[in-house]
């Protein structure tokens, strides 16, 4: 089985881009690169994080500058050619790269700025998270972002963006300030609070829909250097008795407090010890964003709830819990991930999740459950874009495995775990865990609910003719049809 691209019209090369030296135009503005198949540096640069994603675009263009970007937009729209906008190349649904097409990378463009006396953050349309906490821990500062350092911020933050403060300071979407946008049209706005605060609106939690940041300006909090983390496996033998335990752990726990569950297998690497290797575990790690003799008190019980596999918890510099999880997510392995928002975790819903993962055909994969609320839920739901605000819990199955014959267990796993999980949720999906986005217009209405409407006008007044169609996508003809 192999990924299969967005259901979109096909777009065609004209006969002048077809041949494979043809863009002479282009490659003299840009002050990046252009690589075509043949190229060096071609194979590797068309490769993303997903081993599943094999695709071979006609041209890469490594955007070094804003002008680059309004480069390769103008050329990409002129030319009728399939666009791809690649951040960090982390999209689990393989939305950076594309077959035939032009794939126009950010990754040069990850400078990261701080203002240490605002604690204003600008930082590039390429940056990675790493970028961006090496910069702001400098000052003792961070912004909220996801718990895998090597993930791009700009995917990240557009589809929203959870991590290990976002219960104290709210989605990554949220420190959002403003951005400077390259639209469909090649033309460069900024998105902000006073001008075209409507794409602001739309930036915080619509996807790359409406045209190309550049750099994002956000808001950074005090954090660390030092915090108290909490990452201990404990039998996953036990696993119903110990998802209760820490449902009611998160009943009351304050905002400070981002954590969640995951049900996996101990992988057999040193780092455990060897009786362990292979057996069942529930991970319970939590983040505490404040003072760190505060955050052992009040994470304990996490530690405590059963006797621990193993337990690696302690006070440690914010940029170490940044970068814990990277080692488990290599590039080029085989992911297929979806989620679902879960209404709450009473009984019933532990015993199913913990179903799901009693039929997890890889040791590599995981059963999820995010706590949500705090910051998140405080924020008024028209506030932005993003869909799913006030959900307590989020259930994300992934499924991570090596060998391509076994695709279709794998996928199938996660697709009838979301399915039997459907009568405990509302429907809605965090959409940057989206499997394949099949469940299109369907998932993205049952996800938006009522901002769906706002977003395809959105949509029709910045990009009408769908040149950002490799994301979750809204489709602006749905508003000339209800039109
Ligand atoms: P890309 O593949 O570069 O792009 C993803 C999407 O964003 C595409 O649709 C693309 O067109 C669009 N896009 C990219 N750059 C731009 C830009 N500059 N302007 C406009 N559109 C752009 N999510 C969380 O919330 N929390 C987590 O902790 C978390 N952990 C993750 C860990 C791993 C290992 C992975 C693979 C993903 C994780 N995610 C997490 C999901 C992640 O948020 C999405 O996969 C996200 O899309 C990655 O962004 P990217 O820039 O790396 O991706």
């Amino acid at each position: 089985m192999t990924a299969p691209q967005t259901d979109t019209p096909t777009l065609s090369l004209s006969d002048e881009s077809n041949s494979s030296t043809s863009a002479p135009g282009l490659e003299r503005t840009l002050q990046g690169s252009l690589l075509r198949p043949g190229d060096d540096g071609y194979e590797e640069a068309r490769h993303v994080w997903n081993g599943m994603i094999d695709r071979h675009p006609a041209f890469i263009a490594r955007c070094h500058s804003t002008a680059d970007v309004i480069a390769a937009v103008n050329f990409a729209r002129e030319h009728n050619l399939l666009l791809a906008v690649r951040g960090g190349g982390h999209s689990v649904a393989g939305y950076g790269t594309c077959d035939g097409g032009l794939v126009i990378d950010l990754a040069p463009m990850n400078d990261v700025r701080v203002d240490p006396a605002t604690g204003e953050v600008r930082a590039g349309g390429g940056a990675t998270i790493a970028d961006l906490d090496r910069a702001t821990q400098a000052y003792g500062l961070a912004v909220p972002m996801g718990v895998v350092s090597e993930t791009g911020i700009a995917g990240l933050t557009l589809g929203g963006g959870i991590g290990w403060l976002r219960r104290k300071y709210g989605l990554s979407c949220d420190n959002l300030l403003a951005a400077e946008v390259v639209t469909a049209g090649g033309k460069r706005l900024t998105a902000s609070a006073t001008e075209n605060s409507d794409l602001l609106w739309a930036l915080r939690g619509g996807g790359g829909n409406f045209g190309i940041v550049t750099e994002f300006t956000f808001q950074a909090h005090p954090v660390g250097p030092e915090v108290m983390f909490v990452f201990t496996l404990h039998d996953g033998t036990r696993k119903r008795e110990i998802l209760r335990a820490y449902r009611d752990f998160c009943a009351a726990a304050p905002d400070d407090v981002s954590s969640f569950a995951i049900c996996g297998d101990v992988p057999p690497e040193e780092a455990f010890p060897e009786a362990i290797h292979s057996h069942p575990y529930v991970l319970l790690a939590a983040c505490y964003a404040g003072s760190v003799a505060e955050g052992k008190r009040i994470l304990d019980p996490l530690r405590t709830i059963a006797e621990p596999l193993v337990d690696f918890s302690g006070p440690m510099p914010y940029l170490d819990v940044q970068t814990i999880l990277d080692e488990d997510y290599p590039e080029g392995m085989r992911y297929y991930w979806k989620s679902l928002y879960l209404e709450n975790l009473e009984d019933a819903v532990v015993d199913a999740v913990a179903g799901l993962d009693d039929r997890r055909p890889s040791p590599l994969s995981t059963v999820d459950i995010w706590h949500m609320g705090g910051a998140i839920s405080r924020v008024p739901a028209e506030a932005s874009a993003f869909g799913g605000r006030n959900a307590p819990y989020l259930l994300g199955v992934e499924a991570n495995w090596e060998a391509a014959e076994n695709d279709e267990s794998n996928v199938a796993w996660v697709r009838e775990a979301i399915d039997a999980m459907q009568p405990f949720s509302g429907g809605a999906e965090y959409l940057n865990f989206p499997g394949f986005h099949e469940g299109g217009e369907t998932t993205m209405r049952s996800t938006f609910g009522s901002h769906y409407e706002r977003l395809v006008a959105l949509k029709a007044k910045y990009d009408p003719h769908n040149l950002f169609r490799l994301n979750q996508n809204v489709d602006p003809a749905e508003e000339k049809a209800a039109a």
